[in-house]
């Protein structure tokens, strides 16, 4: 089903997980304890991401596959394109459609870390430029990617707001945000599309706290505020104390979604990083509050 319809016909805000390919036999079994635990919580739909440059498409073809088939689970499949030429985009494109996947989020995508890696002559610059390839050839319904503390490249958040434009006006349907630590800049940034003339659902996508490390290392890739709030809260914890950062992370990201589930979101996206026990945490608390 669409995630746009999904959205029409259903009364209540959605519910939905990141997962991304496994790349170890390791990492492999890990996923399907935790693909078991998040299709527990029942959710409305979940998103399976694209390695850079297209490395280990296989593995986002192999992940939908069993996650829409076996699981029978609604998915959207994520697609970067970056230095793929158009008969790449076309034969992934194609395959996702073979195995009933309706939902794409188009996103321009990185630079692969493979030095080696050759960008095809034909790729494309910008996310717009992906939008517009696919919307004529396909009938999915197309997301894009929107950044409410702004892309990390962009010169500024008017500039991000005129591309995110541009990607509307070539046909995206609905926009998923990266996530943020303050609600703040979600509703900024909604207000801002919508004084834009944006008028597509958004998403908020939600991500709890996994290690300090992590939150770290994401943030200066992704261009997240690590809020005074959120430091302040992990200093207080005992060093070191997995359990403790872990419960913490839950409360932080559940206050978080209860905010943003008083006003009129989509729904919530939860970047899962391949891991269960902090989402299921969250919804449990959630529901226990009677928000769900
Ligand atoms: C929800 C979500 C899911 C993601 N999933 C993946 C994934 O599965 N795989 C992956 O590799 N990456 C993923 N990403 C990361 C994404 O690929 C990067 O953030 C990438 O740097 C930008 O992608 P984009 O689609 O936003 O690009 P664009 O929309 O092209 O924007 C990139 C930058 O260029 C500017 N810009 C946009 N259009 C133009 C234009 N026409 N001319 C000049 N400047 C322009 C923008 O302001 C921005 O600064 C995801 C991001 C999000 C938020």
């Amino acid at each position: 089903m669409k995630l746009t319809d999904i959205w029409k016909s259903r009364q209540k805000p959605t519910i939905s997980f990141e997962l991304f390919p496994p790349r170890t036999e390791k990492t492999a079994e890990n996923l399907e304890k935790t693909i078991d635990v998040l299709a527990d919580l029942k959710p409305d739909f979940v998103s399976v991401t694209f390695g850079a440059g297209g490395s280990n498409r296989d593995g986002s073809l192999q992940l939908a596959r069993k996650l829409k088939h076996d699981k029978k689970l609604e998915v959207i499949t994520y697609f970067a394109g970056y230095g793929l030429g158009p008969d790449d985009i076309t034969s992934v494109l194609n395959n996702y459609r073979e195995i009933g996947i309706e939902n794409i989020l188009a996103v321009r995508g990185d630079k692969p870390e493979d030095e080696n890696f050759k960008p095809h002559t034909e790729s494309f610059s910008h996310a717009n430029e992906l939008v517009k390839f696919i919307k004529p050839k396909y009938d999915f319904c197309l997301g894009v990617a929107g950044y409410p503390e702004k892309h990390i490249e962009a010169a500024s958040k008017e500039k991000d707001m005129e591309y995110l434009k541009l990607k509307v006006d070539e046909g995206a349907e609905f926009i998923m945000a990266n996530y943020f630590y303050d609600n703040n800049f979600f509703f900024d940034f909604v207000e801002r599309c919508r004084k834009n003339g944006i008028n597509l659902p958004i998403l908020p996508g939600i991500m709890p706290v996994y290690s300090i490390k992590m939150m770290e290392m994401l943030a200066s890739i992704c261009g997240a505020t690590i809020t005074e709030n959120l430091r302040k809260g992990i200093a207080a914890l005992p060093e070191g104390d997995k359990e403790a950062l872990t419960s913490f992370g839950i409360e932080f990201a559940a206050a978080q979604c209860s905010a943003l589930l008083k006003t009129n979101v989509p729904g919530l996206h939860f970047y899962t990083m391949d891991r269960s026990e902090s989402v299921a945490g969250i919804l449990s608390k959630l529901k226990s509050e009677n928000f769900l």
